[in-house]
């Protein structure tokens, strides 16, 4: 199996640096801001942990608002639960 080098990024919920295929990314572009399950969206990413924890984390710090620089519905926040629900990886 082939072991590729991953880049790090920063969870908005706890901070921490992880591989990005173990966060979800949500991606601003053009002031739309949504899910980006491909990892491949244009514009600025922002990546939180595939957990409850990290998703609650970053609803209450408003993670994501200060990461990408704009209000983030609570629609982004429930689409992110709905994928977590749906164990999709
Ligand atoms: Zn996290």
């Amino acid at each position: 199996m082939e072991i590729k080098e991953l880049p790090l990024r920063k969870c908005v919920g706890c901070n921490k640096m992880f591989p990005k295929n173990q966060l979800f990314r949500v991606v601003r572009l053009d002031g739309d801001v949504r899910v980006d399950l491909s990892y491949k969206a244009q514009g600025r990413g922002a990546y939180v942990c595939r957990n409850e924890a990290c998703l609650a984390l970053a609803e209450k710090k408003k993670g994501f608002n200060r990461a990408l620089k704009t209000a983030v519905s609570p629609e982004v926040i429930s689409n992110l639960y709905m994928e977590l629900e749906n164990g999709s990886r």
